[in-house]
């Protein structure tokens, strides 16, 4: 019998990167022979075709994805990507960290993760509206509150959520809120959604320096990527005391030794979300920023963007991965050996945004909304458990925490998968 499917589908550095933390973490918890394919490969990936007619009468056609990875352990759960760069791969890995998020959180979820190769910058507002419909009129046979709940991602919004989650409704025949979350609040979004992302990536901030005796009010942060999690990362940190150094999008960064005021910061981008020729600062880009000397480095836009060209050169105390595989195994690596980076892995770092979607999906199908109170309260309380329990893992194993996460992750999934025994 072959030891593992090799197939080309998926290939992708950024698949490999996966699949590379997979086996580290398998051989470390001694995972089963006969688990292991089955816990590591995606489960089911759909591929499809989304005509667009353009608003100059031309049509164009756009490729899309979805990939589950899991479905052991409930419905699917994971982002919609639009950007130029999605590939399948890429999608099947971000699913594959979906997986473990979810588990390691314990929500009572499987991993996804959706795409189309699209720049929407390049399209006006109705081309974006028929491409996100589309796209889940592609979908409905696959996804739905039980299967797959999809969520925003890198270059979608709350409005694209709305946009699908009214395609799915009408196909239903009824309103059905749980079939997507990071919905409008006016759709059943939850209280919360919208910053839960960046809370929770600066909520674990604060609670790393705290236990690194770094008070928050003396700590400097830098942060790629300046869109829902980036700048929600920035104002929460900002409203716990620290100071935001630089900031940046796809055009490059800003830096401010002083610290950049982040509500001109927001005030400044327009609709297509750049912050080229933003005055509060002085201009830098995006590789200057990550080795920008600073207390926190916080990449919260693309993976594999610290890489072993730039991994010795890192200046900060804390790398918070709020962006899903910024780092490269090469680069963690270097990470690791120096020893004098503290590393929150991206499973945990951004699991906020996953775990009020939970509490959105709670809220469709019960139709009993929460306070954002509640919300928050609940999801510092789930952000501070899996936090104990990484560092348990870490200290116990003598894991580095991206290890300890990603075991105990994995080994939820593959003992749900391994309890359910092999069907036929
Ligand atoms: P977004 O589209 O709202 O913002 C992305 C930001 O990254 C923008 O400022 C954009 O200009 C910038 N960017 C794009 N390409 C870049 C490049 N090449 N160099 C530097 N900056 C670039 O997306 P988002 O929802 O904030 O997602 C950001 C990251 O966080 C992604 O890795 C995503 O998977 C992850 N994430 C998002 C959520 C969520 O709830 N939205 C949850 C968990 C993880």
């Amino acid at each position: 019998m072959s030891k593992a499917i090799v197939s080309p589908l998926y290939n992708s550095d950024v698949f490999k990167q996966a699949c590379r933390q997979f086996d580290l973490a398998a051989d470390a918890i001694s995972l089963p022979e006969s688990l292991r394919d089955r816990t590591k490969w995606p489960r089911r990936c759909l591929t499809v075709s989304i005509p667009l007619r353009r608003d100059d009468g031309t049509v164009a056609l756009l490729e899309g994805y979805r990939v589950q990875h899991n479905l052991s352990t409930g419905p699917a759960k994971g982002g919609i990507r639009f950007h130029p760069n999605v590939s399948v791969g890429e999608v099947a890995a971000l699913a594959m960290w979906m997986s473990w998020k979810c588990s390691l959180v314990g929500l009572p979820y499987g991993g996804a993760k959706g795409g189309v190769i699209v720049d929407p910058r390049s399209l006006s507002l109705g081309e974006v509206e028929r491409v996100a419909r589309r796209y889940m009129q592609e979908l409905i046979g696959f996804v739905g509150p039980q299967v797959d709940v999809p969520a925003p991602d890198l270059g979608t919004n709350e409005q694209i959520m709305g946009w699908m989650m009214d395609t799915y409704s009408n196909h239903a025949g009824h309103l059905t809120p749980a079939c997507i979350t990071g919905k409008p609040l006016s759709l059943g979004g939850s209280l919360g959604r919208r910053e839960a992302t960046g809370a929770g990536v600066a909520f674990l901030v604060k609670a790393y320096l705290e236990d690194m005796k770094i008070p928050i009010q003396q700590a400097t942060v830098a942060i790629q990527g300046f869109g829902n999690v980036g700048s929600e990362t920035a104002l929460a940190l900002a409203a716990y005391g620290a100071k935001i150094i630089a900031i940046s999008d796809y055009t490059g960064g800003i830096y401010n030794p002083k610290g950049i005021d982040l509500k001109k910061a927001l005030e400044f981008q327009p609709y297509v979300k750049t912050l080229k020729g933003f005055p509060g600062g002085s201009a830098i880009t995006n590789e200057e920023l990550l080795t920008l000397d600073c207390t926190v480095l916080i990449p919260a836009a693309l993976e594999r963007v610290i890489t072993k060209e730039n991994a010795s050169q890192l200046r900060c105390r804390l790398l918070a991965e709020a962006a899903n595989g910024p780092t490269t195994n090469q680069a963690d690596r270097i990470i690791d050996h120096r020893g004098d980076i503290e590393l929150i892995p991206d499973v945990l770092c951004n699991s906020g945004g996953v775990v009020v979607s939970y509490f959105e999906w709670l809220q469709n199908l019960q139709n009993f909304y929460w306070t954002r109170d509640e919300v928050m309260e609940k999801l510092f309380r789930i952000l501070t458990q899996a936090k104990a329990n990484v560092e348990a893992q870490k200290r116990k194993y003598g894991f580095s925490r991206r290890l300890a996460a990603l075991t105990l992750g994995i080994a939820r999934v593959a003992e749900a998968k391994n309890s359910r025994g092999l069907f036929p």
